[in-house]
């Protein structure tokens, strides 16, 4: 007898991992959303257990989850579930799962908390601080 309820979170990932390698995509987003992709991915396959599931990931720090029934009937209803959890994703960290909302660090758009945030600013300015120094060292300077 398997207990379907139990296991971790990265374990439920892998139902969402398996369908997407059949089409040979990746999971393009970080660990906090996978339960959220994991719960989507259950609804979904209620609705449609031969669904496609075609990108998983993060474009301008939004979730983006490419999925097409098997039927175009339920288009409409894909959409809407689609979209309710990528409104739920926009206020979870994606490293850790936890509240977070969308920051823009040197850039990089990402749902973060706050501790996410603070680690990943300081990951990017010690990156920034091992280049060469800017504007000092150019092979363009005459
Ligand atoms: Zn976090």
């Amino acid at each position: 007898m398997e207990d379907k309820s139990r296991g971790s979170e990265v374990d439920r990932a892998s139902a969402v991992l398996a369908r997407m390698a059949a089409t040979g995509h990746v999971l393009g987003c970080g660990e906090g959303w996978f339960p959220l992709i994991s719960e989507l991915d259950r609804q979904l396959a209620n609705l449609d257990p031969a669904y496609g599931l075609f990108r998983v990931g993060r474009v301008d720090g939004a979730l983006v989850f490419d999925a097409k029934p098997s039927v175009p009937e339920l288009a409409a209803q894909f959409s809407a579930l689609i979209y309710v959890t990528a409104r739920r994703a926009s206020a979870v960290c994606e490293v850790c799962g936890g509240d977070g909302e969308l920051r823009t660090i040197h850039g990089l758009a990402e749902v973060l908390c706050a501790a996410h945030q603070a680690a990943a600013e300081r990951a990017e300015s010690r990156r920034l601080v091992g280049r060469k120094p800017m504007g000092m060292v150019s092979d363009q300077v005459p």
